[in-house]
């Protein structure tokens, strides 16, 4: 079997070391800081229906598979590791403040239904006795029954934690230099490998060697604030779904983790300045007016992370034409949690040239070189 070598241990990273070693590779893993990129920030989402984005036509079937494809990674993981994945499954509930979000999100649900999700309008009613926490005040909602969540850092502890009982040689080292001929340079030294996989996040930008004249790849950070609750014990559990709504045209989402906190996100905005306490303020208020209860949760942490963003919102997964030992799996913006059971299987796929499941056309890497 091949020996694999991996710059970047996000999710992305991890997941795809995972696949490999369970299929028999020879994995190294190479990151400074394990798990501490967007992975360590995110919500978790695995929402294929619920994170569909009008005119995005060629992310769906990528977001409809991983969805798929997602219970059987977790599995594996889990049969390698005695952590938690920090997985449930009790399914998302959209809910709308006013009438013009329940206008909004009638319009969603038909485009939802239209491209086959499986999601359903339910009466405000129905949603408060499925989860009583929500406001009564609520103009609509939607059930979305196989949009689920993981607990990002919980899931990449276990992820790397089943990737080193696999075997899988897991270095703090930060990649410098990758060459077309598979050697890569790192603060401490260099290996040798038959494949790179460049999964390195926001990160791939700052790695030379690889690529031709100028990096084709066009990455951006999008920065997305979100905070973190505990939920008193007189009130739990306060939610069990992932509720997202609209509330006067705004997004939200509360998600109720497996240790009783809550993640309450997340802004969106291309600046790199500091959070605004205006951010944070827009979140809770938004929060509360859907579920009022989260008034009596401790606030325990407030972050920002660096969503890896490409022009068109696609990943860029695929090999390097000119320097085949080499595939770059980043750009996964805004679903990269989702994604990784796209990117894990897909890249074993690439290593082992089979097949390819999904047509990664959409992905190539080089689509916005200059
Ligand atoms: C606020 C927020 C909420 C989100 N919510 C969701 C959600 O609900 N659902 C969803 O699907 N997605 C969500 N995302 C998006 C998701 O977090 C990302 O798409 C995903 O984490 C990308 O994973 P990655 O492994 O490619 O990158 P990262 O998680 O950024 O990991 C990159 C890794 O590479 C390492 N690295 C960097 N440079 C080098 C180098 N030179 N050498 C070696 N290693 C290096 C870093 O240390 C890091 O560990 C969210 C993101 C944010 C910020």
């Amino acid at each position: 079997m091949s020996h694999v070598v991996i710059a970047g241990a996000g999710i992305v990273g991890l997941t795809t070391a995972v696949e490999l070693a369970n299929a028999g590779h020879n994995v190294t893993v190479l990151d400074p800081a394990p798990a501490s990129g967007a992975t360590h920030h995110a919500g978790g989402m695995l929402a294929p229906a619920a994170e569909v984005v009008y005119q995005q036509d060629p992310l769906f079937p990528l977001m409809q598979a991983a969805g798929a494809w997602h219970p059987r990674l977790i599995e594996l993981v889990a049969a390698h590791t005695d952590l938690p994945t920090g997985y449930r499954t009790e399914g998302t509930l959209v809910v709308a403040a006013d009438r013009a979000d329940a206008q909004h999100l009638s319009e969603l649900l038909d485009y939802q239904t239209a491209h086959g999700m499986e999601v359903e309008r339910i009466t405000t009613r129905a949603a408060r006795s499925m989860e009583p926490a929500l406001s009564p005040r609520l103009a609509g909602a939607v059930s979305i029954p196989g949009d689920t969540q993981l607990f990002p850092r919980m899931f990449a502890a276990a992820a790397l934690d089943a990737a080193r009982n696999l075997g899988v040689d897991v270095r703090t080292e930060r990649v410098t230099r990758i060459t077309p001929d598979g050697a890569v340079t790192t603060d401490q030294g260099t290996h040798q490998a038959d494949t790179v996989v460049l999964a390195a996040g926001l990160g791939v930008a700052h790695i030379n060697g690889w690529y031709e004249d100028t990096n084709p790849l066009q990455l951006r950070p999008v920065y997305g604030d979100i905070l973190r609750l505990r939920v008193p014990v007189s009130l739990q559990p306060l939610v069990t779904r992932v509720v997202r709504g609209f509330v006067e045209d705004r997004p939200i989402y509360v998600i109720p983790r497996v240790d009783g906190t809550i993640a309450v996100g997340a802004t969106t905005r291309e600046d790199s300045l500091p959070r605004r306490v205006g951010s944070v303020y827009d979140l809770l208020r938004d929060a509360i007016r859907v579920v009022p209860g989260l008034e009596e949760c401790e606030l325990l942490e407030v972050t920002t992370g660096a969503r890896p963003g490409t022009p068109d919102d696609l990943p860029y997964l695929g090999r390097l034409p000119h320097a085949p030992q080499i595939i770059v799996s980043t750009g996964y913006f805004r679903h990269g949690i989702l994604l990784s059971a796209f990117a894990a299987r897909t890249t074993r796929e690439l290593i082992e040239e089979q097949t390819l499941t999904l047509d990664l056309t959409a992905c190539d890497p080089l689509r916005h070189k200059d």
